[in-house]
C-alpha cells in the first residue's frame, strides 16, 4: 500500500531533498505531503520535484510553532491518515548564551522541540489506532554531545532525543516506530544562516577573553569542520529513506560514521569526564594538538573528495 509520508520544513536542506527523494521512489511507495511555513518558498522544491508535483508529491503550508496550521494540514489529509511523519523543521543557533535574547532561545525550542511534541499530539493517536506508523525525526550529533557554543541548539536537539526514548516506549506497545536521525554537518541553508545570524549578534555584554575564543577560534573551527566533514542533504536524505523503508527501523541512526567514535566516549566513562577532558584539551589546551585535527579535517576532505571522483567514475 501506498503510504502518506508527512515531512516538515521543505523549503530547503534536507527536508526538500527528502520529500523529493521519497516522490520520485522507483517503486510509487509513498505520497509525499510536502509542507513548509510559507508557501512563498515553494520554487525550489517544485523545481526539484519537476513532473512528480502534484503527482506523489504535493506542498502544503505548516508552520511547526502553530497547533492551528498543523490541524489545518492534517485536516486536509484524507482521513487524516499520516503513515510516516518526518519531523525536520529546524532552526540553529551558535554563540556565547550571554549574547542570546531569551525570546530567540524560546523561539528555538518552540520550534525544535515543540514543534516535534505538537506533531505528536496530532498524528501519534491516529497511528495507535491503526497500530501502524512511523515517526522520524531529525536530531543531531549534537542531541548525544554537547557542543562549544551550541549550548541552546545542543539542549533542543537532547530534548528532542529525551522526549523520543520514552515516547518509544509507549509506541512499541502500539506497533508504531520511532527513529531518530542524527546527522553531524550538513551543508545546508542551516550554516549560512547560523553565520549570518552571528555577525548580527550583539556581542556587547559578552568579555573578551570569550569573544576572543568564539570570534578568532570558533567561527574558522566551524567552517572548517562543515567544509570537511559536511555531507550534503541528498547523503542525509538517501540515509534517511533507508531508515523509512527499512523492516526493523532503528531507533538511533546516525548519518555520518566518522562522529560514531566521538559519540561512544560518553559511555565508556559514567562520570562525563573522559569526553569533557577530551574536547577541552582539543581545543584550550593543545594548541598543537588543535592545528593536528585541522589538518587531519583536511586530511578527511581531500579523501571525500576523492572518493566521491572514484565513485563517479565508471
Ligand atoms: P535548513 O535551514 O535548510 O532547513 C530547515 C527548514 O526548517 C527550513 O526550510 C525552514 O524554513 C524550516 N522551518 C524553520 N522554522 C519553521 C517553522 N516554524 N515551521 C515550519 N518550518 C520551519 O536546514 P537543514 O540543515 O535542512 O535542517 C533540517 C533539520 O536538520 C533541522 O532540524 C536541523 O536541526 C537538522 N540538522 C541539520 C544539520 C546541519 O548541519 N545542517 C546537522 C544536524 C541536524
Amino acid at each position: 500500500a501506498v503510504r502518506n509520508v508527512l515531512v516538515t520544513g521543505c523549503s530547503s536542506g534536507i527536508g526538500l531533498a527528502l520529500a523529493v527523494r521519497l516522490a520520485r521512489d522507483e517503486l510509487k511507495r509513498f505520497r509525499v505531503i510536502a509542507t513548509m511555513r510559507n508557501l512563498e518558498k515553494s520554487q525550489e522544491l517544485v523545481k526539484h520535484a519537476g513532473p512528480v508535483l502534484e503527482k506523489t508529491l504535493e506542498i502544503k503550508e505548516m508552520d511547526v510553532t502553530s497547533e492551528e496550521s498543523i490541524r489545518r494540514c492534517v485536516d486536509s489529509i484524507p482521513h487524516h491518515r499520516v503513515d510516516v511523519l518526518v519531523n525536520n523543521a529546524g532552526l540553529g543557533m551558535i554563540g556565547p548564551v550571554e549574547s542570546q535574547s531569551m525570546a530567540s532561545m524560546q523561539q528555538l525550542f518552540d520550534t525544535n522541540f515543540f514543534g516535534l511534541v505538537r506533531l505528536i499530539q496530532e498524528v501519534f493517536p491516529g497511528m495507535k489506532r491503526r497500530r501502524q506508523g512511523h515517526v522520524v525525526v531529525m536530531s543531531s550529533v549534537l542531541g548525544l554531545q554537547g557542543l562549544l557554543f551550541n549550548d541552546i541548539y545542543s539542549a533542543s536537539k537532547f530534548a528532542v532525543e529525551g522526549f523520543c526514548e520514552s515516547l518509544a516506549l509507549q509506541a512499541l506497545k502500539f506497533g508504531v516506530n520511532i527513529s531518530l536521525i542524527e546527522p553531524g554537518p550538513v551543508i545546508t541553508e542551516f550554516e549560512r544562516k547560523l553565520y549570518e545570524e552571528a555577525a548580527n549578534m550583539d556581542l556587547s555584554q559578552v568579555d573578551k577573553e570569550t569573544l576572543d575564543i568564539f570570534q578568532g577560534f570558533y567561527m574558522a573551527y566551524s567552517k572548517e569542520v562543515f567544509t570537511a566533514l559536511g555531507q550534503s542533504p541528498e547523503e542525509v536524505a538517501e540515509h534517511t529513506m533507508k531508515v523509512i523503508t527499512s523492516e526493523k527501523p532503528p531507533f538511533r541512526y546516525q548519518t555520518n560514521s566518522l562522529y560514531t567514535p566521538i559519540t561512544t566516549l560518553k559511555h565508556a566513562d559514567p562520570s562525563g569526564n573522559l569526553p569533557l577532558n577530551a574536547f577541552h584539551q582539543m581545543i584550550f589546551q593543545h594548541d598543537r594538538l588543535f592545528k593536528a585535527s585541522l589538518s587531519l579535517l583536511k586530511m578527511l576532505q581531500w579523501r571525500k573528495r576523492r572518493d566521491m571522483e572514484h565513485s563517479r567514475s565508471p
